[in-house]
């Protein structure tokens, strides 16, 4: 499988699949999987297996109590030994729909796209790993290493649930494949991805009378909207670094000096250290108001994947690609995924592997049906010379 002309024919023999791919996404589609109901995201989990274990794999289901299974999924290497070096290959399951979801945006194909909750986000990858699986074995080309898919449950509501299978899988792994969705309709990879994280500021005050006695009282929401304004000053978008209060709560009446306040922040960072340094800052914040007082909870619950980690395997990605005849590109995203808990760990990791299309997490989501042999080929042709 060294050739251009091998690779091309996996791509061939790819688009010769294509009603197959899209019958498959049919049935993973049909079967709705919100992270938060088990009963349904179990049933899903069960249908994906069921694929799988029609092909020659390990199918392990990991039971969990609130969440649906998680699947891994693993193909020893084709030499017959059992390989000490494994390639992983990441995504979930879960959807942001609720169980219903379905009646009202219905699968369904119209000139070329393909519509229906978790389509694009993410169901096609998984039905992208599975014919890439099936079409490396067709071609009779051998797996240098054991490939273990794991397609989890919970990403769309923080990976709780999953981090430390995908972690333990991850530090095994030379390499992690994640077949999120591609960025746009053009499918540009996702070399960067911002870290993610949360913070909670709350000021205690001191209530008092706003007219018989102002002097008594320390306003927690003048507390509050002063430490914000400097907060502000801390967004470094160029950098992509960003601090969103999301959420501002506080008070009870016009007339009462309140004596709590607190905010909800959205934090994003794209290095490593400017996290670092935003969540020193954020335990480092002092009262400006005498008498108040503050606390911080919370931070950065997914570091940033930098674009070092994914540098190498784009480059491969972009000449496998190039040699099948396609052209690929890359992008920044400003959302993070289990790509950036890999990548935490310094195993190389490559994103966006996935579908082509848009709209995730909205009623429009779709994704381009021609572009799933294109994809399934590249990440064929990822596992065989990765
Ligand atoms: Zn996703």
């Amino acid at each position: 499988m060294k050739s251009g002309a091998n690779l091309k024919s996996l791509l061939e023999d790819l688009t010769s699949q294509l009603p197959d791919l899209v019958l498959t996404l049919e049935a993973f589609v049909r079967t709705e999987s919100p992270s938060t109901e088990k009963v349904a995201a179990d049933a899903c989990a069960e249908v994906i297996a069921k694929e799988w274990r029609k092909r020659e794999v390990h199918v392990e289901l990991f039971e969990q109590k609130h969440r649906g299974a998680h699947l891994r999924i693993t193909c020893a290497s084709g030499d017959g030994h059992t390989a000490r070096s494994q390639l992983l290959v990441l995504g979930h399951y879960d959807t942001v729909y609720c169980t219903g979801t379905l009646a009202k945006m219905p699968f369904r194909i119209a000139a070329g796209c393909v519509y229906g909750p978790g389509v694009f986000d993410m169901k096609a990858g998984i039905v992208q790993a599975l014919f890439a699986l099936d079409a490396i074995r067709r071609c009779g080309a051998t797996l240098k290493k054991r490939i273990v898919f794991l397609w989890t449950s919970d990403e769309e509501i923080g990976s709780e649930s999953s981090r430390k299978l995908i972690e333990s899988e991850a530090k095994r792994s030379d390499a992690v494949f994640v077949l999120e969705p591609a960025l746009g309709p053009k499918g540009l990879l996702k070399t960067a991805r911002k870290g993610v994280g949360e913070a909670e500021i709350i000021v205690d005050g001191r209530a008092s009378h706003a007219g018989l006695a102002p002097e008594k009282g320390v306003n927690a929401i003048h507390e509050l909207s002063l430490q914000l304004a400097r907060l502000m000053e801390w967004n470094d978008l160029p950098r992509g670094i960003s601090i969103n209060a999301g959420l501002i709560e506080g008070g009870t009446r016009p007339n009462v000096i309140p004596d709590r306040a607190r905010a909800i922040l959205d934090l994003r960072a794209l290095r490593s250290n400017d996290m670092q340094k935003i969540e020193k800052r954020l335990r480092g914040l002092q009262p400006i108001l005498r008498g108040a007082k503050i606390e911080v909870h919370g931070g950065f619950n997914r570091a940033p994947l930098e674009r070092k980690i994914s540098a190498e395997l784009f480059q491969r990605a972009l000449s496998l690609a190039k040699q099948m005849g396609f052209a690929i590109g890359e992008a920044t995203a400003g959302g993070g995924s289990d790509g950036n808990l890999t990548a935490a760990l310094g195993v190389p990791t490559l994103d966006g592997l996935g579908a082509v299309g848009d709209g995730a997490h909205s009623s429009s989501e779709y994704i381009l049906a021609r572009t799933m042999p294109q994809r399934a080929a590249l990440l064929a042709a990822l596992l065989l010379h990765s």
